[in-house]
């Protein structure tokens, strides 16, 4: 079999042939290797390739020391995570040359089950973004067109798994930066339960909104990554302890029969591009005709749900940001003996971060100030809780919520660079779901002008196993696009 093969199986495929010994883990690795050193000058999904890493881990499944369902399976790994001793930057030049003592619990879980790291992905500074143009080490690019976006802020991750250097990535979604990407590059992402995939070893950006979850080509590779990753963690204190939803059993299940799906009105029209109102109505008749019955629900408040994201997700920020002090990690600026010690932390802040987290950090910070806290930040978490509302009052309705994941298909590169505000609205569909806590899933529900439109669904705390279920049962009826990749000849 060629090495191009090896690279376009799932993750599914690629364990069972692995378990079977009909390829090894090494060659699987070596494979989608030689695959990232033919694109990625192109792509620009990675930020740090471990070759060495990869190959070592992969003998070690072959040597029949790791097992279980995704044993031998390559990896992305968005590089907000830690991985001892593999250059962690979160894409801002602050963490240059830091390498962590230590695993985050995702990282180390991986490693417990045979996973493969390929390497560390790319993304918008701090996760800060809807493009990975934030990144301080220049943009990714969507393999469905090299001058377009890839989303953000895990658009690496994405791209890595659309342009077949890894059938699996590990994402993060703070108010979309899994899903979003998963629906510009036509792949499936889920943001798990907040408190479901442990944070610890995350670097934080909003702690009270982020969530590590799996990105892949197909639904059930992604419950399968969703299993290896979630449950509790006693080193995180959000991290639920309840035993992990069903995700594989219910990808598998491919019935949706009876199935009370809710249309979210809110979640339509202006900032929607018509492309992707016209496949989210195809979209919500497959489901119609798959069994399940739609209707429309409203949820009053996710209209506020963007500038009440834009207080509190800034105003964590602003307080998590502090560590990089030069002290601690990374960068530092000015120690030459005639800088006192508060011009070296300003000097390092000021050169180590983007003007996106600049933006950020000004913006929290005013949140936050003494005389504003009430108005701004106080008044933002009641918003925070008429969300929760409308999402515990929907689901006493339906069993799941759907629309659109993303306003439009991807961008091009630069387009709104210079728009903050049309950057953030990217997050219009998504950011509910974090405030509320709840699972949600993008996964492909077809073209407009060639490039792909994420299905959004949403699922009430702990049933991510709801979001497979409908996601495998819309998969099964309409398969992913498959990218034409035409810039490779
Ligand atoms: N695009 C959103 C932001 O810029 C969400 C980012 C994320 O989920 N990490 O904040």
């Amino acid at each position: 079999m060629s090495s191009t093969d090896l690279t376009r199986r799932t993750a599914a495929e690629t364990a069972a042939a692995i378990a079977a010994r009909e390829v090894s883990a090494v060659e699987v690795a070596q494979a989608h290797l030689d695959r990232i050193a033919a694109v990625d000058d192109r792509v620009h999904a990675f930020l740090h390739v471990d070759a060495e890493g990869a190959l070592a881990q992969a003998a070690r499944v072959d040597a029949g020391e790791l097992s279980g369902p995704l044993a031998g399976v390559p990896l992305a790994l968005k590089d907000v995570l830690c991985q001892e001793g593999i250059p962690t930057t979160v894409g801002s030049k602050i963490l240059e040359g830091w390498r962590p003592p230590y695993d985050a619990t995702v990282t180390a879980r991986l490693k417990a089950a045979g996973v493969v790291l390929l390497g560390k992905t790319n993304m918008d500074e701090f996760a800060m973004g809807s493009s990975t143009e934030h990144s301080a080490y220049g943009p990714t690019h969507n393999p469905w067109d090299l001058d377009r976006i890839p989303g953000g802020s895990g658009g690496g991750s994405a791209a890595a798994v659309a342009a077949y250097e890894a059938p699996l990535a590990i994402g993060t979604d703070t108010g979309g930066s899994i899903r979003q990407p998963a629906s510009v590059t036509g792949t499936v992402g889920v943001k798990p339960t907040y408190g479901g995939v442990s944070r610890y070893g995350l670097v934080a950006f909003s702690s009270s909104l982020d969530q590590a979850g799996p990105c892949a080509r197909t639904v059930l590779d992604a419950a399968l990554l969703h299993a290896v990753i979630a449950g509790h963690d006693p080193a995180d204190s959000t991290s639920i302890p309840l035993p992990v939803p069903p995700v594989v059993e219910a990808a598998q299940k491919r019935d949706i029969t009876g199935l009370r799906i809710g249309v979210v009105k809110e979640l339509a029209g202006e900032g929607y591009e018509a492309g992707v109102e016209a496949r989210f109505a195809e979209a919500v008749e497959l489901l119609t005709a798959l069994g399940a019955t739609v209707t429309e629900v409203s949820c009053p408040h996710f209209g506020y749900a963007l500038p009440a994201y834009y207080l509190i997700a800034p105003s964590e920020a602003s307080s998590n940001l502090a560590r990089f002090d030069s002290v601690r990690f990374g960068l530092r600026v000015g120690d030459d003996g005639v800088h006192s010690l508060e011009e070296v932390m300003s000097l390092t802040r000021e050169q180590g971060f983007g003007p996106e987290v600049k933006r950020r950090i000004m913006l929290g910070t005013y949140a936050l100030s003494s005389g504003y806290y009430d108005a701004y930040y106080g008044q933002a978490q009641k918003v925070r809780t008429l969300i929760t509302q409308d999402f515990t009052r929907a689901f006493e309705q339906v069993d799941v919520l759907v629309s659109p994941a993303s306003p439009g298909v991807a961008f091009r590169l630069g387009e709104k660079l210079g728009d903050p505000l049309a950057m953030y609205r990217q997050d219009l569909a998504t950011i509910p779901s974090n405030l509320y806590g709840g699972p949600a899933m993008s996964l492909p529900c077809g073209l407009s002008d060639g490039l792909p439109v994420g299905l959004q669904i949403m699922a009430p705390t702990m049933r991510d196993d709801l979001l497979y279920q409908v996601g495998g049962a819309f998969e099964a009826a309409l398969p992913a696009p498959v990218p034409s990749l035409s810039w490779e000849s």
